[in-house]
């Protein structure tokens, strides 16, 4: 989506014709006991950074993989507290679910400055819930659709011509509602050759906040 693009003010990388290109990775839905730590294992392998929508209860539950998460110099923004879509709530019941995790994250000494609502999806009060609370609303513009199970390589394709500069990849550490697959492995694999592919073209992935 453009507004992803706009809003990407993450520090540019150089590039050859000295263009910046712009590529970030963020993950989803976690952080998840058997799987973020895998994530990370295999974003430190390749040496890549990547920025993390977490959920309160994930985060409450697990505080020491937002603590290695952040200590191996990943970002970490909110996602939400239930993971439900904002035409859903009414501004007051949103405002609190933010609040909420925000809290959560807060006692983890975690103050994001970045917000991805749950599915992307945006109602008349997010956009002011958001700049009430100093909050960026990122979204993003390659899809892995990780959350179908798909194998790493039929991802990899399907995502490679969205690889581009400004591209900002949406994948999942954690198996949040609506995820049809039983694990997060192909996603732990697919991040050595995403990297590799934009890598290849001139991008290095970066944090978004
Ligand atoms: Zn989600």
């Amino acid at each position: 989506m453009p507004r992803a693009i706009r809003e990407f003010q993450a520090p540019a990388s150089g590039s050859a014709n000295g263009i910046p290109r712009r590529f970030a990775l963020t993950f989803d839905d976690g952080p998840d006991p058997r799987w973020t730590p895998a994530v990370l294992d295999a974003l430190r392998a390749t040496n890549a950074r990547a920025t993390f929508f977490v959920l309160g209860p994930c985060a409450a539950a697990h505080p020491e993989l937002i603590v290695r998460t952040r200590a191996e110099g990943h970002a970490v923004g909110v996602h939400a507290y239930e993971h439900v879509r904002h035409t859903e709530l009414d501004a007051k019941a949103g405002a609190a679910d933010l609040d909420r995790a925000l809290s959560v994250l807060e006692r983890l000494d975690v103050r994001p400055e970045i917000w991805r609502t749950p599915w992307g999806v945006e109602a008349a009060w997010t956009r002011p819930t958001a700049a009430a609370r100093g909050l960026r609303l990122v979204g993003w513009n390659a899809d892995t659709h990780d959350w179908r199970g798909d194998a790493a390589d039929t991802m990899l394709a399907a995502v490679a011509p969205a690889i581009e500069d400004g591209a900002i990849v949406l994948a999942h550490d954690g198996l949040g509602p609506g995820a049809t697959r039983s694990g997060c492995e192909e996603t732990v694999a697919l991040i050595d050759p995403l990297v590799a592919l934009a890598r290849s073209r001139g991008m290095e992935p970066e944090l978004l906040a």
